[in-house]
């Protein structure tokens, strides 16, 4: 496994262990993996000949506000991990290998980058795709993985590589929760253990949804209102949004007739959470 730190060797190295035609994977994250990623990773382990992880707290997602400083990191403990996984290069580059002196240009998805996540973390995802551009033009990729965990993020993604021409496969994996319910998360680390156990709720909610949807209800109003009522039975959960939306335009349905994104952001105590699931 090569962990490279430049663009200059991230480049060298790609085209040192993948000549054509090996068909190279990347996985971007921010690093403190788990099991979800570790998915990914798994993934692209059996589908590409070469496997590029990238490891990049990337400051322009994140507001003034949020945890940037304190985003959990643990690279000795994640490149033993990705060792483990048979990756073949790790790309951690520091900040300022990212960002130079001087950087100037970003990439803006629009509409989709305005609703739920968007409205709720302004220029969120401005970093976002900026930062997966610069990796997709870096690594130069057949294939990117990205879990649906984070739903808006791989729907905004989808439409940067199809609208800007990337020649990439965008791959969306299924999201990887603990035995409870509760999605992997980077941020489950900031949980107490009483937020833990009331992180649950999140899940259990969604779960309430997909019951009433199974049971007939195409009222996406009864939809959220049934998930609001399960949080609410929380004391310790706060609803940032709860949201029934197209699953690819994200526009707020009224009725569930087509395929549908049942979306929420929940504060638990002090560590804001987010999960989803698909209707359809
Ligand atoms: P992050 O490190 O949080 O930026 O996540 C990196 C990638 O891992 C993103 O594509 C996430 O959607 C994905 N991911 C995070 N948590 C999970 C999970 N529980 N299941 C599946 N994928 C996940």
């Amino acid at each position: 496994m090569r962990v490279v730190t430049t663009v200059a060797d991230m480049r060298r190295a790609r085209q040192e262990t993948a000549g054509p035609p090996g068909r190279i994977g990347l996985v971007p994250t921010m690093g403190a993996l788990h099991e979800g990623h570790l998915s990914l990773v798994r993934h692209a382990r059996a589908a590409d000949d070469t496997v590029v992880v990238s490891i990049f707290v990337n400051p322009t997602q994140f507001g003034p506000g949020e945890d940037y400083a304190r985003y959990p990191r643990d690279p000795d403990r994640d490149l033993a991990l990705l060792r483990d996984l048979s990756t073949d290069i790790v790309f951690m580059p520091p900040v300022e290998e990212v960002y130079p002196q001087g950087f100037d240009t970003y990439v803006l998805v629009e509409k989709l980058a305005q609703v739920l996540e968007g409205a709720q973390r302004p220029g969120h995802f401005r970093g976002v795709a900026t930062v997966v551009a610069k990796l997709f033009n870096v690594v130069q990729p057949h294939r990117a993985y990205f879990g649906q965990k984070d739903a808006q993020q791989l729907v905004v993604i989808r439409r940067l590589a199809r609208d800007l021409d990337l020649p990439v496969e965008v791959v969306g994996l299924p999201t990887v929760r603990e035995p409870d319910g509760l999605a992997m998360s980077s941020r489950n680390a900031y949980l107490s253990a009483e937020e833990r156990r009331a992180a649950v709720v999140l899940y259990r909610s969604l779960e309430a949804a997909q019951e009433l949807w199974r049971s007939g209800v195409r009222d996406a109003a009864l939809i959220r209102r049934r998930i609001t009522d399960v949080l609410a039975a929380e004391p310790l959960a706060r609803v940032d949004y709860v949201s029934v939306a197209d699953a690819e335009t994200l526009e707020e349905l009224e009725t569930v007739e087509r395929p549908a994104l049942v979306s929420l952001a929940v504060r638990i105590g002090g560590t804001r959470l987010i999960d989803n699931l698909a209707l359809a």
